[in-house]
């Protein structure tokens, strides 16, 4: 039960060792080694189980791998709030310090010049509100999800209690079919269950 049975390579497991993570948490023990499969996940998992690092530390052993010349977004983290999009962000930077990923922050409050020239500047990974996201997608040629490889949904419940859904159905249509898709809910209501049905393909369920 170590981070070093996970096959994650070694930039990771010197980043996990540098936050102290000593052992995966159990989320962590059953997402990681099924998301490096490339199987689509949906998980139960509360804020505190470490579902943040569960998903990131797969998404970041993929890109390790990534075709050097394609510069695109290839991971698109939807957050419900801005406060939980900073944290999942700032998350994702520790766990690639040693690495040459980069992860960029699309919400709401920040400028959006900025965000667009971030956006433009093709990062490996986006974490973002869906109404932020949208604009800028609707707004720019220069961005696009045409190449993205991995859509994650982090607290699916509160992404639908906070009227997104609309969002997440047009997001998911931009989005190419061919991807892995995970989604985390703190419950599993009817109307995450019809998320799951929406955007993910034979998914395996996980409880933290
Ligand atoms: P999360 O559930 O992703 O919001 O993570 C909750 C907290 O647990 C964060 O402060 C993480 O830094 C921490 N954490 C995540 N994974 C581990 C681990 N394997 N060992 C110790 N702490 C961890």
């Amino acid at each position: 039960n170590s981070f070093l049975e996970l096959n994650l390579s070694r930039p990771l497991l010197k980043a996990c060792e540098a936050l102290g993570y000593h052992k995966p948490t159990p989320i962590q023990a059953a997402c990681i080694p099924l998301a490096l499969t490339g199987r689509d996940i949906c998980g139960s998992a509360l804020t505190g189980s470490g579902k943040t690092a569960a998903f990131a530390l797969p998404v970041l052993e993929r890109l390790l791998f990534r075709p050097k010349h394609i510069h695109a977004i290839r991971v698109l983290i939807l957050t419900p709030a801005r406060e939980l999009a900073v944290q999942v962000h700032s998350m994702i930077e520790k766990l690639s310090q040693f690495t040459d990923i980069r992860c960029c922050l699309v919400v709401g409050g920040l400028s959006s010049k900025v965000q667009e020239a971030a956006l433009r500047s093709m990062p490996d990974i986006v974490v973002a509100t869906p109404g932020r996201i949208i604009d800028h997608l609707r707004n720019s040629q220069s961005v696009s999800l045409e190449d993205l490889a991995v859509l994650i949904l982090d607290e699916a419940d509160r992404l639908l209690e906070l009227g997104f859904s609309g969002e997440i159905q047009e997001l998911i249509r931009l989005c190419p079919k061919r991807r892995q898709t995970m989604l985390f809910s703190a419950t599993m209501t009817e109307e995450v269950d019809q998320l799951v049905i929406l955007s993910l393909n034979k998914p395996v369920r996980l409880q933290a």
